[in-house]
């Protein structure tokens, strides 16, 4: 385990315990080099997903990615990052329990869109807006991950509910970059 921010081994636990319902051991850690703080979760490992993209390619699933939409989505609302990890946990979990090892990227998307819409009115319509703009366009989670990406380009810009909300009309590159989730 190497340190996130400094890339140090020398790593030392702060604090370890059960989570996601007796499924993980969730560990307090500490870089010992430069203090950085950060935590890690240690899990059963179940058959892996594969998300098949639009144009047909797959590729693992991967929650922190959708982890990071999520919390985009969430920004400047008070939905709380726990419970933003529990929506992805739980997304995940339904998957694996469905022993479904195979989704599409829009079956991820609208999945997300419903827990979202349980959680908190603002964060559903601010992710339902990139969903429906980029929908018919370029495959959704692509479009996250680019998102998620390139944060200096979105990191200033607001006021998603007001442009682009429609359809199926291709976003030249400025309209992508209005977008924040
Ligand atoms: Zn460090």
């Amino acid at each position: 385990m190497k340190c996130p921010k400094c890339s140090s081994r020398n790593i030392r636990v702060l604090e370890s315990r059960s989570a996601e319902a007796g499924q993980s051991v969730r560990r307090r850690r500490e870089c010992m080099e430069c203090k950085f703080r950060f935590t890690t979760y240690e899990r059963i490992e179940f058959v892996p997903i594969m998300t098949i993209k639009r144009e047909g390619s797959q590729e693992s699933f991967d929650r922190n990615k959708i982890l990071k939409g999520v919390m985009r989505a969430c920004e400047k609302t008070d939905v709380s990052v726990k419970a933003m990890e529990a929506l992805v946990e739980g997304l995940e979990e339904t998957l694996q329990l469905a022993d479904k090892q195979e989704i599409t990227t829009r079956e991820i998307g609208e999945m997300v869109l419903q827990r979202l819409q349980d959680l908190r009115e603002v964060a559903y319509v601010r992710f339902a807006s990139v969903y429906r703009q980029f929908r018919g366009v370029r495959d959704f989670m692509d479009e996250l991950g680019t998102l998620v990406d390139n944060k200096d380009a979105i990191a200033s810009e607001h006021n998603l509910e007001t442009s682009n909300v429609d359809g199926d009309s291709a976003p030249s590159s400025s309209d992508r970059a209005s977008v924040s989730i």
